[in-house]
């Protein structure tokens, strides 16, 4: 399938490639990291990378503008993005031909070509497995940026996902020239504000018997400490470092009054919760939408019941 991949890419002038809103390092990484890797190969196309950026990580990789022209007779690749309304930019039907390449469960193959291993720890392991099982040899850059997103999607090599492929090809982007503890420092590395938010999670943390736990960050509260939805990404894992704490909801009021619902477990999965609430994602990390502070109770109770049965 890698083959086919880069034999379509290879018929293309224009290549366009999209990952999800509200990028993580891995849809930067996997993103950005593949438009390098194939500018250095195919300097006569035109590659760019398009999304909104968010501003706590513009240090990883920034966009480029991509007028709507450019779609026309293009090949646009979408990653790390497991459901088409969270592609971010929503013109990657405009091109002539979509590769979809992803780690997360295949509940929508979106794409004309779909490349879907749920065995990779991210989707940055899939592109660095991509370019050396095509032979493609990566710059200093991709690997910087590849290795973050494998640095990222699995918390430091914590998380279950990691397998002893996803070390070894850590390893190989380590040899590579880029300052690997500077980019670990900055992506460990929080604002003043993103502290205290990580101060009122632990403090206001609701935790049951079988340590089923969430927590309520408000729209007031946000704006009170000058942060926004973007900003939770540097709490998500928080709960997780507390001994009791099996499994845990962060709800995350939005402007328009509903709440973004950050779902989190250490043992039993808990992606079907988040597909019975408009959302979906890995077994033991996903997200849903919640209308109101009811359907947050609801989601609540549903997690609660999961661990009961445990
Ligand atoms: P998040 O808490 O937003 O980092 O989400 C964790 C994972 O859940 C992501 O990697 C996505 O795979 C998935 N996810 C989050 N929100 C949604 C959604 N609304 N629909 C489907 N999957 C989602």
């Amino acid at each position: 399938m890698f083959t086919q991949i880069l034999e379509t890419i290879q018929n293309y002038d224009t290549i366009i490639i999209h990952r999800h809103q509200r990028p993580d390092p891995d849809a930067l990484g996997s993103q950005v990291g593949l438009a390098l890797l194939l500018k250095e190969h195919f300097p006569q196309k035109t590659i760019k990378v398009t999304g909104c950026d968010d501003p706590n990580l513009t240090w990883l990789a920034q966009m480029n503008a991509v007028s709507d022209q450019e779609y026309e007779g293009a090949l646009v690749i979408v990653t790390d993005t497991a459901n088409s309304p969270r592609i971010d930019d929503e013109r990657y039907q405009k091109g002539a031909y979509l590769i979809k390449i992803d780690h997360h469960p295949a509940d929508d193959q979106y794409g004309d070509l779909n490349y879907v291993d749920t065995t990779a720890s991210s989707t940055s392991e899939i592109i660095t497995d991509f370019a050396l099982a095509t032979g493609l040899s990566l710059t200093n850059e991709a690997a910087r940026l590849l290795y973050a997103g494998i640095v990222g999607d699995t918390g430091r090599f914590l998380y279950p996902a990691t397998t002893s492929k996803t070390l070894e090809l850590a390893a190989i982007l380590r040899n590579y020239d880029f300052d690997a503890s500077l980019l670990a420092r900055m992506m460990d590395t929080f604002s003043l504000d993103i502290a205290k938010l990580q101060s009122y999670v632990f403090e206001h943390l609701t935790i049951d018997e079988n340590g089923v736990a969430y927590v309520t960050l408000t729209q007031e509260l946000l704006n009170k400490m000058g942060l926004s939805d973007l900003d939770t990404g540097a709490i998500v894992s928080s709960p997780g470092k507390i001994d009791t704490v099996e499994t845990w909801a962060i709800f995350v009021e939005q402007p328009e009054g509903y709440y973004r619902v950050r779902l989190r477990s250490k043992s039993v999965p808990i992606n079907e919760v988040a597909k019975r609430h408009g959302g979906g994602g890995h077994l033991l990390a996903s997200g849903a939408v919640s209308a109101s502070i009811e359907e947050n109770e609801a989601i609540y109770q549903e997690l609660q019941k999961l661990f009961e049965e445990k």
